[in-house]
């Protein structure tokens, strides 16, 4: 009875090296079903988790703006359009994408990689919104009881422990157990059908290439007779079948037949994974044969610009980079790049105002809003920082990123109460209210506040303190 949902938290879990003891709050999940609420805050928890504590969770804001470009275009024109979803990207070169409960859905950097087409990488994001949308995760976690679902998670925490605890050999045994376990999971054939008949509907809605999704499945399919029993973790827990792919030809030959060109963030993004990656010699040896292979692809001479930046080899790299930029449009990623190697060159003056031109261009584009606030930081203007990150603030009160920045530009403006209220947020959004509880006390006892900001200082803590007593009186329960 209790088997599935645990091989599912398990599963998370182990998805993860996560080094945390915190158990996801279960809240008041009922004995038959698992609300959309109480899903969405299940899966809360688990990514504040994976954000603030997982060493392969991908901190790049630009790759992962992309990737929520395209899966909120395709969650745009769902069959659910008004369910919440949040993309992120996880640094591992195995291919797989995975949806945890409330619409939280992980992509791995070795998917973005192997998709040889944006219409192929949507088309498994496609697949996984249908996961969302059909509520496939609470009808697997559903009907159980409130304490088979404690028990889970008190298992859950014993694995985790025992992940971030130096005992090999316990690891081991809870990772034998979980792996047992873990092997129970996998959607049914029912679900799978479904979600590649959903998906493939998004896809073809949002206007992408459908062929891409039996295309890329295909390929999956080889690879993994190549693997023989150690099949890529996507398709452990999403059981491909040569019927679902005759299934989706099926279907695709009955659509309409559109060619689509890829987005550039299509290869930016990939560009600047695959420069990242490995070695930085052995990156730029890498990106200069992709050149070779593709000399006018503004991607791949920028590719080569960011693995020579890498290297060290500033002059070369900022080199490289005018001459991408004198033949391609214009680009957000091209821009901070630039602005980065001047950072590296110890000129702020020149990030600053290179970022700020973009940021004239392309004003909806947050990953320029990080990078100018921590070039105006770098290159001693915290108080410009200060302006343009309240601004941003003031339509994204939950973006961590932009409290942390606004943290440290308090701190070298010398704001001591202003820093520790910022970085209380960092704190609060990460899931850890004792926390920022603590950065409270410290702004409230630092004295340069004014006294505004001391009563609102007084406010949040007493706010923050009552959130705790009810989150642990929901745990006891
Ligand atoms: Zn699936």
């Amino acid at each position: 009875m209790m088997r599935r949902p645990l091989a599912l938290l398990l599963s998370l879990a182990l998805a993860f090296p996560v080094h945390a003891y915190d158990l996801p709050d279960l809240g008041d999940v009922a004995a038959t079903e698992l609300s959309p609420a109480a899903e969405r805050r299940i899966g809360e928890q688990i990514i504040s988790q994976i954000r603030w504590r997982d060493a392969s969770y991908l901190d790049d804001p630009e790759v992962e703006e992309y990737v929520n470009r395209i899966g909120h275009k395709l969650a745009a024109v769902s069959n659910n359009p008004g369910l919440e979803f949040d993309f992120f990207v996880v640094s591992d070169s195995t291919l797989n994408a995975f949806a945890l409960p409330g619409g939280y859905i992980g992509v791995h950097t070795g998917l973005l990689l192997a998709a040889q087409t944006e219409s192929e990488f949507a088309s498994v994001l496609g697949h996984e919104i249908a996961h969302v949308t059909q509520r496939h995760i609470a009808q697997i976690v559903g009907k159980q009881s409130q304490s088979a679902m404690l028990m889970m998670a008190s298992l859950l925490v014993a694995v985790l422990a025992a992940r971030s605890n130096s005992d090999v050999s316990q690891a081991a045994i809870a990772a034998g157990q979980a792996g047992a376990i873990q092997s129970q999971l996998g959607y049914t054939r029912s679900f799978e059908r479904e979600a590649d008949r959903v998906g493939l509907e998004t896809l073809e809605n949002a206007g992408f290439d459908v062929r891409g999704m039996p295309g890329f499945f295909e390929r999956l399919q080889r690879a993994t007779r190549m693997y023989e029993n150690n099949a890529p973790a996507y398709l452990r827990t999403h059981p491909l079948t040569t019927e679902r792919i005759a299934d989706m030809e099926n279907r695709v030959n009955s659509m309409r037949y559109r060619q689509v060109v890829d987005s550039p963030d299509f290869n930016f993004s990939r560009a600047k994974l695959r420069a990242n990656a490995g070695l930085a010699t052995d990156a730029v040896r890498d990106m200069e044969s992709q050149l070779a292979q593709a000399p006018a692809d503004p991607a791949a001479g920028y590719g080569l610009a960011r693995a020579l930046f890498r290297a060290g080899r500033l002059d070369e790299a900022a080199q490289r980079l005018d001459a991408v930029r004198a033949k391609a449009p214009p680009s957000p990623w091209i821009e901070t790049l630039r602005a980065e190697i001047a950072l590296a060159r110890k000129d702020g003056a020149t990030a600053i105002k290179v970022l700020e031109a973009a940021m004239r261009s392309f004003p909806s584009n947050h990953a320029l809003v990080y990078a100018l606030a921590n070039a105006r930081i770098l290159g001693g203007q915290p108080q410009a920082a200060v302006e343009g990150i309240r601004r941003a603030l003031d339509s994204r009160q939950s973006d961590p990123r932009l409290w942390q920045l606004l943290s440290r530009a308090y701190a070298d403006l010398g704001k001591v109460t202003a820093q520790h209220r910022a970085q209380a947020e960092v704190y609060r959004l990460r899931g850890s209210l004792p926390a920022a509880i603590e950065q409270l006390e410290i702004a409230s006892r630092a004295g340069d506040g004014d006294f505004y900001e001391l009563s609102a200082v007084d406010a949040r803590l007493r706010e923050l303190k009552q959130r705790l007593i009810e989150e642990r009186r929901d745990r006891k329960d």
